[in-house]
């Protein structure tokens, strides 16, 4: 921990932790899936659908990546295991039951929509008190709306697709 770090951050670091700790739970539930999602998807444009599954889980584990280097900047320990995931995040894990192309995008753009939430009122709790990690949120809630985006527009395809000739 670096002293002078923690001394400039003007708001309560033990509050802020917490919430860092469900941020970090959520990154590592929306890796795995988007993970297994790529794994077990089925159906029309199922090739394109993998490859951008399969980018966003890296892009997930590289926000649990920020967040946790963040939480040990801070003096703070990052979530130790896996159990606590889904008790302390923010948002819900949706198993790809289903694994029809449509329900599995339609599952991660409400996940998208819960980290978009998430991170908008983190930016809120942030902004005045701690700048670095501000900063840090931001790149994320970034990469979230491009997410949410990336996957509307492919199950925007999807459909056009699908209505063909009709
Ligand atoms: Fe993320
Ligand atoms: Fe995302
Ligand atoms: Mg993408």
């Amino acid at each position: 921990m670096g002293q002078k770090g923690r001394e400039i951050v003007k708001m309560n670091v033990d509050e802020l932790l917490t919430l860092l700790n469900k941020a970090l739970a959520d990154e590592w539930l929306a890796y795995y899936q988007y993970w297994i999602g790529a794994k077990v998807v089925k159906g029309p444009m199922k090739d394109a659908v993998i490859a951008e599954l399969t980018l966003h889980a890296t892009e997930e584990l590289s926000h649990a990546e920020l967040i946790s280097t963040r939480i040990i900047q801070l003096g703070g320990t990052p979530v130790l295991s896996p159990d606590e995931w889904t008790k302390i995040s923010n948002c819900a894990y949706d198993a790809p039951v289903n694994p029809y192309v449509e329900v599995v995008l339609e599952q991660n753009i409400k996940g998208e929509q819960c980290a978009i939430k998430t991170y908008s009122e983190l930016l809120d709790i942030t902004r005045e008190g701690d700048p670095v990690t501000y900063n840090i949120i931001l790149t994320i809630l970034s990469q979230e709306v491009e997410h949410e985006e990336d996957l509307s527009s492919l199950k925007e395809d999807l459909e056009l697709m699908l209505s063909r000739g009709k």
